[in-house]
């Protein structure tokens, strides 16, 4: 931790790309699996040490993952990179261990309707059954980490009470899960609750390791991930060129811009290892693919960085 003026910001932060996941589910075009494998192996290449390849749920469900079996299996996986996947149940935690996958996301929702239009069960119900999936995991040597949708706000609730949050991660460690993403699926959370949450939940489980889920929905994202920092957690989920949303939360659009999070965080002097010409080059093929206009700022913008021309001399003064 470097100290300025009283404020502990982090030297280095881990950026975890769900880009394949969180991004590409949401897109009416479905990539196919050569595409989807070199976007993921593009980005490690990038430097990312941590990447959601996509979700093991019923293909009807979310047709964009109906080929994660493949794409699974066709990376060529590189020393010291997690390759994770999301499941929803025992099913897609079988075809995780047979393409083998050495990570595993269950989901719940903090938000009982959100959690029921979701997932057809109460949080309570979702939390009773985690027990079996952690006996599947630990008997085949595969990882279980927990995710958390609407932890901060749910469209049809409101602001999720803290004690809620708790009450799951509570569920979570009950089981053994070490890791628990705290996602803001449809983007209601604000820095101060952030801080807050954040303060709270590591005092109250000092050996879980955590990450930060953000959307853009509303444009707090990035200011949520330095709320994040403030509150001491260091790794944070990014979607190249901020594609992404979840399809059972109306409006969820645009998880924060892998090369918006990662531009911020150089220029504030925290190393994050990846190469942003790189991380802004693929969210370019990204966007080109897609074919529409996506969320992320530093694709609109440029780099602080770049060389701008002079502005012109008409008199007018920028503002
Ligand atoms: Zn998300």
């Amino acid at each position: 931790m470097r100290q300025e003026k009283g404020i502990d910001w982090p030297s280095s932060i881990v950026v975890c790309e769900v880009g394949p996941r969180d991004g590409l589910q949401n897109e009416k075009k479905l990539f196919s699996v050569e595409q989807k494998v070199e976007l993921i192996e593009r980005s490690v290449h990038a430097g990312a040490k941590i990447i959601e390849i996509g979700s093991f749920v019923h293909p009807k469900a979310v047709p964009q993952m109906a080929d994660t079996d493949e794409v699974a299996k066709r990376i060529k996986r590189v020393e010291g990179v997690e390759y994770r996947a999301l499941v929803m149940n025992m099913k897609g935690l079988e075809r995780a261990l047979a393409a083998g996958i050495r990570k595993t996301k269950l989901t719940v929702s903090a938000s009982r309707s959100h959690c029921l239009a979701n997932m057809n069960r109460t949080p309570e119900e979702v939390v009773a059954g985690f027990g079996e999936f952690a006996e599947f995991t630990a008997k085949h040597g595969i990882e279980l980490s927990g995710g958390i949708a609407t932890s901060f706000g749910c469209p049809f609730e409101g602001r999720v009470p803290l004690e809620q949050l708790v009450s799951v991660i509570s569920g979570f460690k009950k089981i053994g899960v070490k890791e628990v993403s705290i996602s803001d699926t449809t983007g209601m959370a604000n820095p101060r609750q952030v801080y807050e949450y954040g303060v709270h939940v590591r005092k109250l489980f000092p050996d879980m390791k955590w990450i930060l889920h953000f959307h853009d929905t509303r444009g707090m994202g990035l200011a949520n991930v330095v709320a994040g920092m403030l509150a001491g957690i260091d790794r944070f989920d990014s979607c190249f060129a901020g594609l992404g949303g979840c399809p059972f939360a109306p409006g969820a659009t645009g998880n924060i811009a892998t090369e918006d999070l990662v531009h911020m965080c150089h220029e504030m002097g925290i190393s994050t290892g990846m190469d942003l010409d790189e991380v802004i080059s693929l969210a370019r093929s990204v966007k080109e693919i897609i074919g529409h206009d996506t969320s992320g700022f530093i694709l609109r913008a440029g780099k602080c960085s770049d060389i701008v021309a002079p502005p012109k001399k008409d008199g007018k003064e920028a503002s």
